[in-house]
């Protein structure tokens, strides 16, 4: 296994680490109101994501779980009659 030759002195490794910077997030525009907000995310301040009011989250999950459900329940039926 290669070893390196030397120890890497404390100057050297901390000026090889000034290139370690944070970077600022990427901001995008909210379609809805304009504020800044992070990409892919639900507005904070309106709700809206991709043009829907995600204010009204609740409901929209209770629909999705609703027809997720359905079909499911009517398969463990079948097989409870069988
Ligand atoms: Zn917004």
């Amino acid at each position: 296994m290669a070893v390196p030759f030397r120890k890497v002195s404390k100057t050297r490794r901390d000026m090889r680490r000034t290139h370690y910077k944070i970077t600022a997030n990427g901001l995008v525009e909210c379609s809805n109101c304009g504020a800044k907000i992070r990409p892919h995310r639900a507005c904070p301040k309106c709700g809206f994501y991709k043009g829907v009011d995600t204010s009204k989250e609740t409901k929209t999950e209770v629909k999705v779980a609703e027809e997720k459900k359905a079909p499911k329940k009517a398969k463990s039926s079948k097989k409870s009659e069988e």
